[in-house]
């Protein structure tokens, strides 16, 4: 049984909720042999989503379990803004990321040259300083891709990741919160699963709960390097993961 929480049928707004293009991303999970999917769109595109066409794809693939969750943005100061989009709709779970470090999009393209310019501990102590108060807000159920930060592949020099991390691991086992095995890291330029192999080992030592996601923009991408996902969730001794339906948890075995 294996999951993919983390899809974006509408990438970054270039696509539609058609049932043809929603059935690509569920037919290919099939083909993954996926037990369930959750369609995560980015909030900021939230006013696309078409709920009716989800819950007909639903009842046209009756054999795979499709969820609807929602990718929410953490910037501080959001956060009534984030409790009203969190009451607005039934969603199954809501996955709370960091993109933006103080107004710069670290993750894009075309905003990664700071990363050269800058301190990079500093860089890092800020991205888990967010990430810990997206936690403490309550709102989300999974933690997306929880050390995008390495993103371009620009380590912290003089502290390591578990410095960084270990403080923030703590409030996410407070929270009850899950954590992505997310795999769109190994289709950039880090090559590396987000969190790495040495944070997944820590969070087993602490019970953090998992779950799994691609983070696909496009059904081609629908449980993409999984096998290297289930290795290394293995490989720290997890056998269970957790789905979430209404926002309820819930643990099966992979
Ligand atoms: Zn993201
Ligand atoms: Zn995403």
């Amino acid at each position: 049984m294996l999951n993919d929480y983390h899809i974006h049928a509408l990438s970054h707004g270039e696509y539609r909720h058609t049932m043809d293009w929603l059935s690509l991303f569920v037919k290919k999970a099939q083909q993954e042999k996926l037990s369930e999917i959750g369609f995560a769109e980015h909030d900021e595109f939230r006013h696309l989503i078409s709920f009716d066409n989800i819950q007909q794809v639903k009842e046209q693939f009756p054999e795979i379990k499709i969820k609807t969750g929602l990718e929410v943005d953490y910037i501080p100061g959001r956060e009534d803004e984030i409790k009203l989009i969190k009451a607005s709709q039934n969603w199954d779970y809501l996955i709370g990321s960091v993109h933006f470090i103080d107004g710069w999009p670290f993750d894009h393209p075309d905003h990664k040259g700071k990363f050269t310019v800058s301190d990079i501990d500093e860089i890092y102590y800020k991205y888990f300083m967010l990430v810990k108060q997206a936690v403490e807000t309550n709102y989300f159920d999974v933690v997306g891709h929880l050390d995008l930060v390495k993103i371009w592949g620009n380590r912290p020099l003089t502290k390591t990741m578990l410095y960084y991390i270990t403080p923030v691991l703590k409030i996410i086992k407070d929270s009850g919160m899950a954590v992505e095995i997310n795999t769109s890291g190994l289709r950039k330029p880090v090559k590396e699963i987000y969190p790495a192999p040495e944070i997944i080992t820590q969070m087993y030592s602490m019970e953090i709960p998992i779950l799994f996601g691609s983070d696909a923009h496009h059904p081609d991408q629908v449980g993409m390097n999984y096998q290297e996902a289930v290795l290394q969730a293995k490989r720290a001794g997890y056998h269970e993961i957790v789905i979430f339906s209404d926002s309820k948890k819930q643990t099966i075995k992979f």
